[in-house]
């Protein structure tokens, strides 16, 4: 008999050890075999002994799985706190991407804006293609991020026609050249001047550069292998849109400098007034029997400077050749550009010393003139040819013949000098 109590007052502890941690039906089990054990044993032996064996075991047990459950219940709970504090880590894990995200984009976005605003800050004050080209060619790369593109502006002798005005990287293709751009869109029955995608005989855009009168240029640009040809479209006609302004000034500059008498770039009158002015000396100088001077100045190896410094750079030589002729003579003198780097100058009532004398401190300034392009320092030198009325001839036309040829003589005899037409005809 003592045996069975022994075994059942270690039952609370066989139960939590059984049903430990959280073995809540076990521990249920557990509790309902003790219960049933016990009460076989009281009704075999009834007596205080095994009322008080029974009572230990079962109400033992029962705290033994009470003690289980609330554990069980306990860890239930915190671990619903944990996953509910693991999803809330994934949602702000997955919430921190997304923000990166945007603020990479906003980031770009910033980027290109910024790079846009700069593009269309640096056309504001461009007035001719010379200036406006690397602009847009740095704005392309910069903004559009293209490399094979050209860009079309047009030509304002020929209605519907269309000049190049920067190409890169597009040999073979058809926007090289405006003949063939206007060929291919015309054999795939697309019409010009709207915004449009082509597919053949390669991926690209042809987006018109236009404002609400008239169409004044056209951008053609490559899709780089596995570019989004719709994202490439809206891009190239925003940016269209932008520099549309820029074609709109350059071309009115033109129109404007076209009707104007002075020449744009170097601030001295133009070849037509020039012809006029100098048909009314002649006039004068005879009706009045006075003389005048003709000097005909070429810039030395003009060419080779465009082609080794650039165009701005034979532009600015330009500039400064024209502001220093026009200080360099009186107000009643006349100074035009006659050709390309070629410039006249008419002295009324002139003599021949005081012309030659002229001529030969404007060869000596434009000789003293450094042009600096970054850290070199370049030297420019003109050669001059001079002729006088009417010691040389009493036609205008011959007197800058006359002028003319003395010009090349002052070349043939090595440049940077002046040669006046008389001494060279009476020399020999
Ligand atoms: P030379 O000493 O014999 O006169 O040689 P050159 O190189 O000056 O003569 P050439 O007539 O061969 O070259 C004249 C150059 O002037 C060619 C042309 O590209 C350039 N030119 C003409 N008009 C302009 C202009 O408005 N701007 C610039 N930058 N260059 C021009
Ligand atoms: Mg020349
Ligand atoms: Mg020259």
């Amino acid at each position: 008999m003592g045996w069975p109590i022994a075994l059942a007052s270690l039952a609370p502890a066989a139960c939590l050890f059984a049903s430990y941690p959280r073995q809540t039906r076990r521990a249920g089990v557990f509790l309902g075999v003790t219960a049933a054990l016990c009460a076989s044993l009281w009704l075999r032996e009834p007596g205080p002994a095994a009322a008080l064996a029974a009572g230990w075991s079962v109400l033992g047990s029962a705290a033994a799985a009470a003690a289980v459950w609330r554990n069980a219940r306990d860890h239930a709970r915190q671990a619903g706190e944990l996953e509910a504090v693991c999803r809330k880590r994934r949602e702000l894990a997955a919430a921190l991407t997304e923000v990166k995200r945007r603020g990479t984009t906003a980031e770009r976005e910033q980027k290109e804006t910024l790079a846009l605003y700069g593009m269309i800050k640096s056309l504001a004050d461009a007035l001719k293609w010379t200036d406006i080209k690397p602009k847009l060619e740095s704005a392309v790369d910069q903004v559009l991020g293209l490399t094979d593109y050209a860009l079309f502006a047009a030509d304002p002798q020929a209605k519907g026609s269309f000049k190049l005005l920067a190409v890169h990287r597009l040999e073979g293709s058809p926007g090289s050249s405006w003949a063939t751009l206007q060929r291919c869109l015309q054999e795939q029955g697309l019409e010009l001047g709207r915004a449009q995608s082509i597919e053949a005989p390669e991926r690209a855009v042809v987006v018109p550069i236009a404002d609400d009168a008239e169409v004044l240029g056209y951008f053609y640009a490559r899709a780089a292998p596995g570019a989004d040809p719709a994202a490439l479209l809206s891009k190239t006609a925003a940016f269209a849109s932008q520099v549309s302004f820029a074609f709109r000034r350059i071309r009115l500059f033109q129109e404007v400098e076209n009707l104007s008498q002075i020449d744009g770039l170097t601030g001295v009158y133009r070849r037509g007034g020039f012809d006029d002015r100098l048909e009314r000396e002649a006039v004068r100088a005879k009706t009045f029997k006075t003389t005048f001077g003709l000097m005909l100045l070429d810039i030395d190896h003009f060419k080779q400077l465009n082609d080794r410094y650039g165009h701005p750079f034979g532009d600015q030589v330009l500039k400064r050749v024209g502001e220093i002729l026009n200080v360099s003579v009186y107000d009643t003198d006349f100074v035009a550009r006659y050709g390309g780097e070629e410039f006249v100058v008419l002295l009324p009532r002139a003599q021949a010393e005081g012309a030659a004398r002229k001529a030969e401190a404007i060869r000596r300034a434009v000789e003293a003139e450094k042009f600096q392009l970054g850290f070199e320092t370049v030297k420019v030198t003109v050669s001059i040819g001079i002729a006088h009325f009417p010691r040389d001839a009493a036609a205008p036309d011959e007197l800058v013949a006359e002028a003319d040829a003395a010009m090349y003589e002052a070349k043939s005899r090595g440049r940077n000098q002046v040669v006046d037409s008389w001494s060279m005809r009476h020399s020999s």
